[in-house]
């Protein structure tokens, strides 16, 4: 949303403007007229139109490793700049980042020092510079619990919750003290209050500090429901889980994964799941009128040459939020676009639709969009309503 903010902010003055009958600003005074009931300043300032829609675009895990880490340096060389430049491998996301009023990212792992060390499996890092291809890419609240958010310990965790205050990203799922912890991570879209939360299953095996419980969120039904609670409490109308869960490689859900869904659906204060890890497509799901995505796969990733194809699969729905009463909202559109991260000549992201449409050589995208399709589907989501965007 951010690069649109300003203009947004425009539209909405300008819109509230020619809505509100307005008094003259300068009346010529008349001793014979009655003074006007609303002074013209007041009706000025009438407040935007609130909206009755709001589109939520989220994408899958932001996974480096060395080989990004690589073609980031090369691609920040090639314009002149120092450090790290993930912008340009992810330059076909950002139009429909960028126009969403709220887009949601994941942050697999710690970010590193400016120098390093960047490292893969088994302990990953990414170079801070990732933060800030997040927010130029058009992302506004990130979750940043998952099974390698201790790689670095707490140093790991303060670090890149620094650099994402650094560029102006909210964050949730991890914290540097248990005041934060206990701040729910609500904020306001279009004047519209929504609270993202995140929980993963696992830290694999790294023990969190001692006496530091809340420095990442593990999983709990309850403690879930009572912090999406909070966030409603907090003024939230609409509360999103981001949850780091799921069998590695493998599209079907578990059965954790869908039990987890229909319980916390069921619960009146969560209203959307999207979920992360498995370095694959999962499918959709709409359970009652509530939508789980139960795996997004990796929106960046470099596996190494020879692993599956399909881990390079992601999707980023856009969903449409509609007030189906005051302060009630439902998701009544899920337009699910595809994209495949390619590796060679280099890697960059690809939007797959438009490859298809392009006949854009390097790839089967026409057997890549129909394979992605097929796994969305596993639960019966177009029949449910949702949108394969072509
Ligand atoms: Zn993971």
């Amino acid at each position: 949303m951010r690069k649109t903010l300003a203009v947004l902010l425009c539209l909405a003055l300008l819109t509230a403007t020619a809505g509100v009958a307005v008094a003259p600003v300068r009346q010529v005074p008349d001793p014979g007229r009655a003074a006007p009931a609303v002074p013209p300043s007041v009706a000025f300032v009438a407040a935007p139109a609130r909206p009755t829609t709001l589109s939520v675009v989220a994408a899958g895990d932001l996974f480096v490793q060395p080989a990004l880490t690589a073609q980031a340096a090369a691609d920040a060389r090639a314009a002149g700049k120092d450090g790290h430049d993930f912008t340009q491998i992810l330059a076909p996301l950002t139009p429909l980042t960028r126009q969403a009023d709220l887009a949601v990212c994941h942050i697999e792992q710690p970010l590193a020092r400016p120098e390093g060390p960047f490292t893969g499996w088994p302990i990953f890092s990414a170079p801070p510079q990732l933060a800030d291809a997040a927010a130029d890419s058009g992302f506004d609240t990130c979750s940043t619990a998952s099974n390698h958010t201790l790689d670095y310990g707490e140093e790991g965790v303060r670090r890149t919750l620094d650099n994402l205050d650094r560029v102006g990203l909210r964050h949730t799922g991890s914290a540097r003290s248990a005041q934060d912890a206990a701040t729910p991570n609500v904020f306001k879209v279009r004047g519209v209050k929504i609270a993202q939360l995140a929980y993963t299953f696992s830290f694999n095996g790294i023990p969190r500090p001692a006496g530091k419980p809340w420095i990442a969120n593990l999983i709990d039904v309850q403690k879930i429901r009572a912090e999406a609670h909070a966030a409603r409490q907090a003024g939230a109308e609409i509360v999103i889980l981001s949850m780091h869960w799921g069998t590695e490689y493998q599209n079907e859900p578990d059965r954790g994964q869908t039990g987890l869904a229909a319980e916390l659906l069921a619960d009146p204060d969560i209203d959307l799941i999207i979920g992360m890890h498995v370095h694959v497509v999962q499918p959709f799901e709409k359970i009652g009128d509530k939508w789980v995505a139960y795996g997004l796969g990796n929106l960046l990733v470099r596996f190494a040459d020879g692993s599956r194809e399909n881990t390079q699969d992601s999707v980023v729905p856009r969903f449409t939020f509609t007030e189906v009463a005051p302060g009630t909202w439902r998701v009544t559109d899920v337009a699910v676009h595809a994209f495949f991260m390619r590796y060679y000549p280099q890697p960059r992201l690809v939007d797959v639709a438009a490859a298809t449409r392009n006949a854009t050589p390097g790839a089967d995208y026409a057997g890549i969009f129909r394979r992605i399709t097929g796994y969305v589907n596993l639960r019966g989501a177009e029949a449910a309503g949702l949108r394969m965007v072509r």
